[in-house]
């Protein structure tokens, strides 16, 4: 099974190496503003000879927005644009033109309707301040050195990894791994190397390949399994929050920036603000750490996992940090299962966001018309069970997997064929890139309950 696969390390520069990345970020940057300059100065004219009245086929040409012919435009003007271009790498130039090639694509097929989602704004001219400096190399010598402590990439040279990069040289000398690109980037107040890699995995089965477990995402616990074990939040995670709200407050009382009055931050609230962001990166890796070894168990253990979708509704009505954070961090968990379930030859099923898994009772099947965000019991008033809230809906949606089951040699599964009978409520997925998603999707409702909930293969 190819996949793509990104490899991300820290590097530790010398001052001289962060000169020279900062030096190819911002020819990236130079070359992307003037592609977009040009683009702009060609739609103005072309605009602006309409309005005279002049024919289609006497216009300004119009310039072709892809790469190749950005970067053939690029290096025809770039000894008088940039005298110093042979300072840097042409890879560095082509990482801005790049970027542009993709905003503009971006920009036409939201207008034309060709892409789905919020509709994406014309691409912007990148301020020095404001822009992450990026670099991005396809070709020329990137490799790993064999103490996999240093990497090279061209004209960089030789540059320290923080950390060994074994994994990804085991699979390069053996064979199973082909870097396709590797982008030197600072985000979280250090600088980063990604490696894009094809990967040939193994082909994998599931520990237990009979195996079905719900998983229900909370606030006070990372998740809760139906198989009744709680996922605590990684250590250090409440203590690195803790100390996220007490510097957000540090940095409230300094001298920060005004625009009304072009005010400009004292060094005090740079400072403080440097503290902060690295703060919340410390955070989000914590999470994140704690996401991907929940979610490589889970793939690499049960046949089926079944999560709820994503409030998407709810979450933007609600302004409580810590729920938004945990629906945010349920969105990576979803992610993350689809590709480990895909890796793992398991499925990952979800039920539609109207299924009520926290209201109904997984003994008797009742559904309560109400329950409040604070009962943490659930107490059935027809069977009498009393059940932990968050244990009673991992259970319910670990149930619901049974029901896909037999629905899809049922009754049920003459209605998969037809698309258009899908069930009120259900949402189409949105598939991640570099993900090999099968596609195939079911629905079904529930025995016994309402026909409006249904459950969605993902992978
Ligand atoms: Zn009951």
């Amino acid at each position: 099974m190819k996949t793509i696969q990104a490899y991300r390390y820290a590097l530790d520069l010398t001052p001289g190496q962060e000169r020279d990345v900062y030096a190819h970020a911002g020819a990236a940057r130079v070359a992307h503003n003037w592609a977009l300059a040009r683009v702009k100065a060609v739609m103005g004219q072309r605009t602006a000879e309409r309005s005279y009245g002049i024919a289609d086929g006497q216009l300004t040409a119009s310039m072709s927005w892809t790469l190749p012919a950005l970067r053939k435009a690029w290096n025809v003007v770039k000894a008088d644009v940039a005298p110093w271009w042979g300072e840097v790498s042409k890879e560095a130039f082509s990482t801005g033109l790049d970027a542009l090639a993709r905003g503009l694509k971006n920009w036409a097929d939201s207008r034309t309707g060709k892409r789905a989602g919020r509709p994406v704004g014309f691409p912007r001219f990148r301020s020095r301040r404001r822009t992450t400096p990026s670099v991005r190399f396809t070709t020329g010598a990137i490799r790993i050195e064999p103490d996999r402590m240093h990497i090279v990439l061209p004209r960089l040279g030789r540059l320290k990894l923080h950390e060994s990069a074994r994994k990804l040289a085991r699979r390069v000398e053996a064979g199973t791994a082909r870097i396709m690109s590797a982008t030197v980037r600072r985000d979280g107040g250090r600088w980063h190397v990604a490696f894009t890699v094809e990967v040939e995995r193994a082909e994998c089965v599931p520990a237990r390949p009979a195996s079905v477990v719900g998983v229900d995402v909370g606030i006070k616990h990372l998740a809760v399994l139906s198989t009744g074990e709680v996922v605590d939040n990684p250590r250090h995670l409440v203590a690195a929050q803790a100390r996220l709200r007490t510097l957000g407050r540090a940095l409230a009382r300094k001298t920060g920036p005004d625009r009304r009055t072009d005010r400009r931050p004292s060094k005090r609230w740079d400072r403080a603000a440097a503290r902060l962001g690295r703060a919340h990166t410390r955070v989000a890796n914590l999470r994140r750490d704690g996401l991907h070894k929940l979610t490589t168990r889970l793939a690499g253990t049960h046949a089926t996992v079944v999560v709820e979708d994503l409030n998407v509704i709810g979450m933007l009505a609600n302004r409580r940090l810590a729920r938004h954070i945990a629906d945010a961090g349920f969105a990576e968990l979803r992610r993350q299962l689809a590709y480990k379930a895909g890796w793992n030859g398991g499925r990952l099923l979800m039920a539609d966001r109207w299924y009520p898994s926290s209201k109904t009772c997984s003994g008797c099947g009742a559904v309560k018309t109400k329950l409040a965000l604070h009962e943490r019991e659930y107490t059935c008033d027809a069977c009498g069970l009393v059940i932990d809230r968050d244990r009673n809906a991992s259970l319910n949606l670990a149930a619901l997997a049974a029901e896909y089951d037999t629905a899809g040699s049922g009754p049920v599964a003459a209605r998969e064929a037809d698309q258009k009978t899908r069930a009120r409520g259900q949402v189409a997925v949105k598939r991640e890139p570099g993900t090999t998603t099968i596609g195939q999707t079911g629905t079904v409702p529930p025995q016994g309950r309402t026909t409006d909930h249904a459950l969605t293969r993902v992978h």
